[in-house]
């Protein structure tokens, strides 16, 4: 943040202040009101395309600028202050005046956020108008994104629209020295949405073990009462495909210690009025088993709407809420009321609803602490679309991201807008999302891109899409991508080394599947300085969800391929496998980290089938103790290629805690050596895919290369895996395009 030193300010009797960043529809005007008033300092403040143009004139000047830089209200996100010394005119009083209408909308909406402390007074106190009301919100909290239609951001664009404020929220909205003025969504019991249920009836529902789905702030919840192992359980039986761990959500922090191991920086992270998902150790015994699915870690959150918050205030208040996402296996996130008849009523004892619409879909965030610091692995409620700033000014690019967890990125000047993750792009319905999210976004960012970047893989629907807009098609390897999301987060500048842990990109012939790459990075390009020894997948993409299958290609690689009927008997179709990679029929290479994590799990017996890609591998993480290194468990060739099939043959009957340890401590050994003895001792190294969600793994790594005065980059602000690869593409593709175009 530029100010000047307010040393050269004692004089001045009247300033021009321009400040730029995310400071329209967060209370800030009447933040500036109320420090001019106090202060007293005349002039006028206004909104401007870019942020807030004021002009004071008084003796307090510096201790204005003192409460700018310091006491901004806390959704503001200050990017730059301009302060420019005027002549004194004399002026009376402080006016907010209208909005500068004219120039590019550079601002942008900001995410939906938490409530506030004195929204959550508001709804708990008894003599208040709001006591109770689960739509209370102020300019300091609630609803932005998921309400918002159009720019600018005005009631009128909000699905808020049809609400007309009545006479006490109309006074709020108009008083600058409210904390409700110009409070888009303001509402209040008489003139504001309405639930279908009474709060009373909800926890009734809950208390009695029932199945609730609930209208959240982006989209519907399954709720149930978490500390109830056969209501969890009955969850799971009607959500037929879903084997993923349940989010639960819990009060405030003392409960969720109850709950959960948490280091500071976990409830740090658990308190951040973004309020994600975190991902922690949970405590043996405390909650339904049914929650976790088997996993040692639980996703908690705390209450994030007042709606939320209230089902824990008051009476019959269970300790905690299973609070899952109503989709379907694949599909996207319910958020109309119809709809969620139509395709919960089947799964929910009780649909409740309210009548104001959800304008976009946004599922919680996920969040777990890494080194000592929090990675986002869902980027969506509470960040999007706030951007991410880059090093420097890019041209506006369109990037469409891959096929699973699918996001994308626009850019504009120097930041970088990645949406909500929008699906995996199988689903017709989540092609239909996909096209909306381009669309809503590109309008509120009122950006024109000039080209589009993509994936090489030639059958997601992503690359077609890019063909489509008629824009210069920027093609961008997968893990080339993986590598320069990290670079354009941490603002580094290539060549940067990147080691890219993965589960399946295309190569860079566009014909090989790769996964486990060491690449130096540069704006333009990358080279391939090394990749993990290929194994065989055996029924190709199948063996994703088949971790015996990868452990049976290992018995192959190892020439022990006629043991591998046997020693999987108990799979279906083990005698097919052994022929097609006798035969090398249908098992083509790869070289993903992700297939040998599994490799090792199948040799384990640790989750033999997968219901989903990476599962296994968790489960895997979830046994290590203390990792342990095989001294001799990996080889190098002379073409870079690391092999860790000794470490795979150490596996073979090994008990699965120990093999835990030993597979992640003697892969993270292998991966620094590899890295130092394919490079000439570099300064740092970018860490990305999917595997990086693995924290023994990414912790060790930093580890691992720190001991060698080699620094490390973590994906932090967009996901390691493929969640984070539009921000990557957007970047390669930014780089590639200035140098084209000059
Ligand atoms: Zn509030
Ligand atoms: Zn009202
Ligand atoms: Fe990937």
């Amino acid at each position: 943040m530029a100010t000047q030193p307010t040393s050269l300010l004692q004089d001045v009797e009247r300033v021009h202040i321009a400040v730029r960043g995310a400071v329209q529809g967060v209370g800030f005007r009447p933040f500036l009101w109320n420090a001019a008033q106090d202060l007293g300092l005349s002039g006028w403040a206004r909104n401007t395309s870019d942020g807030v143009e004021i002009e004071l004139e008084g003796l307090s000047i510096a201790q204005f600028l003192g409460r700018l830089n310091q006491d901004a209200p806390p959704l503001a996100r200050i990017d730059d202050i301009q302060v420019k010394a005027l002549p004194p005119e004399g002026s009376d009083g402080f006016k907010l005046r209208s909005s500068e209408a004219k120039g590019a909308v550079t601002t942008c909406i900001t995410p939906d956020m938490a409530t506030c402390d004195d929204c959550l007074a508001d709804i708990s106190d008894p003599t208040n108008a709001r006591f109770g009301y689960a739509f209370t919100n102020c300019t300091n909290c609630g609803p932005r994104y998921t309400i918002t239609k159009a720019l600018p951001y005005d009631r009128a664009q909000t699905s808020m629209a049809d609400f007309e404020m009545c006479a006490p929220c109309q006074t709020e909205y108009d008083d600058p020295a409210n904390r409700r003025f110009h409070a888009q969504p303001n509402a209040c019991p008489d003139c504001g949405p309405q639930l279908s249920h009474s709060i009373a009836d909800i926890k009734a529902a809950l208390q009695s073990g029932q199945i609730v789905a609930l209208k959240g702030l982006g989209g519907f919840h399954l709720v149930v009462d978490a500390t109830n192992e056969a209501a969890v359980a009955t969850l799971r039986q009607r959500k037929a495909r879903d084997a993923k761990p349940f989010a639960i959500m819990v009060a405030d922090r003392w409960s969720a210690v109850s709950f959960a191991e948490m280091s500071p920086a976990e409830q740090a992270a658990l308190l951040d009025q973004r309020r994600p998902i975190v991902i922690c150790k949970a405590l043996a015994g405390a909650i339904a088993p049914s929650v976790s699915a088997g996993l040692p870690t639980i996703g908690i959150m705390l209450p994030y709407t007042p709606l939320q918050h209230l089902l824990f205030m008051g009476e019959n208040v269970l300790p905690a809420l299973v609070m899952t996402s109503a989709n379907l296996s694949g599909q996207p996130l319910v958020i109309d009321n119809e709809e969620a008849e139509e395709k919960l009523g089947d799964i929910a004892d009780l649909i409740v609803t309210y009548n104001r619409d959800i304008v976009v879909r946004c599922d919680d965030s996920v969040v777990r602490v890494i080194d000592g610091a929090p990675a986002i692995f869902r980027r969506a409620r509470g960040y999007v679309p706030a951007p991410i700033k880059l090093a420097q000014e890019v041209p506006p690019i369109l990037a469409v991201g891959a096929h699973l967890k699918h996001t994308i990125c626009i850019t504009r000047g120097d930041e970088a807008f990645v949406s909500q993750p929008i699906g995996d792009l199988e689903d017709l319905g989540v092609a239909g999302f996909f096209e909306e999210t381009i669309a809503h976004l590109t309008s509120l960012l009122d950006v024109t891109p000039e080209a589009v970047a993509c994936d090489l893989h030639p059958d997601f629907l992503s690359p077609r899409h890019a063909e489509q807009t008629g824009l210069p098609v920027i093609k961008v390897q997968h893990h080339h991508a993986h590598i320069a999301s990290v670079m354009a987060e941490h603002r580094l500048a290539g060549p940067c080394l990147g080691l890219a842990l993965d589960g399946f990109g295309l190569g860079g012939d566009g014909a090989s599947s790769w996964g486990g790459e060491l690449l130096k990075v540069d704006a333009a390009g990358f080279d391939r300085l090394g990749a993990l020894a290929p194994l065989a997948q055996p029924g190709g993409d199948a063996a994703a969800r088949a971790p015996w299958r990868m452990a049976a290609a290992a018995f192959h690689a190892l020439g022990r391929s006629p043991e591998i009927a046997e020693q999987f008997g108990e799979q279906s179709g083990a005698d097919v496998i052994q022929a097609m990679l006798e035969r090398s029929v249908n098992a083509p290479e790869t070289s993903s980290a992700g297939r040998l994590f599994d490799a090792a799990c199948g040799l384990l017996g640790v989750k033999a089938t997968a219901s989903y890609e990476g599962e296994a591998p968790m489960f895997l993480e979830g046994l290590v103790t203390k990792p342990e290194i095989m001294p001799d468990g990996w080889t190098i060739d002379a073409d870079g290629r690391l092999s860790l099939l000794p470490l795979l043959e150490a596996l073979i009957g090994c008990d699965p805690e120990r093999g835990a340890n030993l597979f992640h401590g003697t892969l993270i050994a292998a991966l620094v050596d590899w890295t130092i003895v394919r490079t000439d001792a570099p300064s740092h190294v970018a860490l990305s895919g999917g595997c990086l969600q693995n924290r023994v793994l990414a912790e060790g790594l930093v580890r691992g290369f720190k001991a060698h005065g080699i620094e490390t980059y973590l994906p932090r602000q967009v996901p390691a895996n493929d969640g984070g690869l539009s921000l990557g593409q957007a970047w390669v593709a930014a780089q590639t395009f200035t140098t084209a175009g000059g």
